[in-house]
């Protein structure tokens, strides 16, 4: 135990002191940054003392679910794990979680580490780290990168995972033609996860899709099924790539809209139908994604089995308020494929839905909304029963709906946030849904006014 790290936890502990009863804010990564500012190694130093070591999940979309459900997994297998606040995913935020629950000798009070990282800070904390597994979920442009950007955080997957040593084991999404080409190199185990359910399928890609182009000929994938973005069946007709058959699949899917789904889940060790709240089919992937890094774990399928059925939506990612005998669910929107998944989820009702879209456009949202233009706002169209925009970029918004051929008159824009969720609550019938589809800090504003009116509680963690 070296001095230098006991004094670098303890100057973490005191900035997170300071943070919080100045209330400075800067909570999840200020600690960490100070704290390595004394030690470098301090990441290395604390998680290798974890006995069942490092899970890190990483990919566009779904990152925060993946771990919350494998962290629940987790718990129900005795496990106690440390896990780090959704948007503290880059090397200060993971700095921070362990930290948190490190005494002053560097002691964990943890088992294992289940951590969400950006995509593009993977190659940084690999080497600190070393994970036990490593969970890749899916690459998707985000908002204004490029289809050569997400080559570029491809490549650095694959120049961090080659140094992994060979009892580690890579969780990876076959569906994803960029994900699964990462994984075809790896040295160490592999367990893969896919769909195997035409039924769910769309008929085309769709614009949001990227990496229609072999990796190794350059020429375009022939897909045979499509289930969303471009996630599907795939193969090279030029040199003859094709998806890889995932070890752990979901089939026989039954999606209920916001109500959740069901499905059966085969894996290594046998067959599992579940039922979870989580909406839509994008949140299917995230449960096999998890369950893949459990099987990595040891974790016996019944466990899982109980962990899905009981686990509930984090904040933001169809969580459910009542306000006036209406109730609001929250969808986080933050990316072209991710708001395509949750426009089909909520449009699979019975009744056509009340929606309100919140754009805000600070940095923690991305400055430039431009990505708006490549979400397949036309299947609105005739299907939506009001529809209110508000935020800071409300008037874009409706502008893209409009371009849409969403009728102008159907559309409310409301700049103020409180009366834009008293207008969608009105336009709601009494037992009704209304759908709050929010860019992340149009989502802590909303949540903020709910919170004034008395809807949540004052105080939440994620
Ligand atoms: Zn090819």
């Amino acid at each position: 135990m070296s001095l230098r790290l006991t004094t670098a936890i303890t100057l973490g502990r005191l900035a997170a002191l300071a943070s919080r009863s100045l209330g400075l804010g800067g909570g999840t990564t200020i600690p960490g940054r100070v704290a390595r500012a004394v030690e470098p190694q301090l990441v290395r130093l604390l998680a290798q003392r974890l006995p069942f070591g490092t899970v890190v999940v990483t990919g566009t979309n779904g990152k925060t679910t993946t771990s919350r459900i494998l962290a629940h997994i987790a718990e129900l297998a005795a496990l106690v794990p440390i896990h780090n606040r959704a948007g503290a995913n880059l090397a200060s935020g993971v700095a921070t979680a362990l930290l948190e629950h490190a005494n002053y000798l560097g002691d964990l009070a943890g088992d294992l580490a289940i951590l969400e990282i950006d995509e593009a800070t993977l190659p940084k904390v690999f080497d600190a780290l070393m994970p036990r597994v490593i969970v890749l979920t899916n690459l998707f442009r985000d908002q204004l990168d490029r289809y050569g950007e997400l080559e570029v955080v491809a490549e650095g997957w694959r120049k961090a995972l080659n140094q992994l040593p060979s009892d580690a084991t890579v969780v990876l999404n076959v569906d994803d033609p960029l994900v699964a080409e990462v994984g075809r190199g790896v040295k160490g185990q592999r367990m893969t996860f896919g769909i195997e359910d035409e039924r769910v399928a769309l008929t085309v890609l769709e614009h949001a899709a990227d990496a229609r182009y072999c990796y190794h000929c350059g020429r375009p994938y022939q897909y045979t099924v499509v289930y969303f973005g471009h996630m599907g069946k795939y193969c090279c007709e030029g040199c003859g790539t094709r998806r890889l058959n995932p070890d752990v699949t979901a089939r026989e899917i039954v999606l209920r809209g916001i109500e959740g789904s069901q499905f059966t889940i085969d894996g290594p060790r046998g067959s599992m139908r579940v039922r979870t709240a989580l909406p839509g089919l994008y949140n299917v992937y995230n449960i096999l994604a998890a369950c893949a890094a459990a099987y990595s774990l040891g974790i016996a399928p019944e466990t899982m089995e109980r962990a899905i059925e009981s686990f509930t939506p984090a904040f933001g990612r169809g969580e459910r308020l009542q306000l006036n005998d209406r109730e609001l669910v929250f969808l986080l929107v933050k990316n072209p494929a991710g708001f395509n998944a949750v426009l089909r989820t909520l449009l699979q009702g019975e009744q056509a839905p009340v929606v309100l879209i919140a754009i805000n456009d600070l940095i923690a949202d991305g400055r430039d909304i431009s990505w708006l233009w490549d979400v397949d706002f036309e299947m609105l169209c005739g299907r939506v029963k009001g529809l209110v925009v508000t935020g800071r970029r409300a008037e874009e918004m409706a502008l893209r709906l409009k371009y849409a051929g969403v009728e102008p008159g159907r559309i409310v824009v409301e700049k103020d946030g409180k009366r834009a969720v008293l207008r969608a609550v009105a336009m709601a019938e009494e037992g009704e849904k209304v759908f709050l589809l929010p860019t992340y800090t149009a989502m802590l504003q909303l949540r903020a006014i709910l919170q004034r009116m008395g809807v949540v509680s004052g105080f939440w963690r994620q």
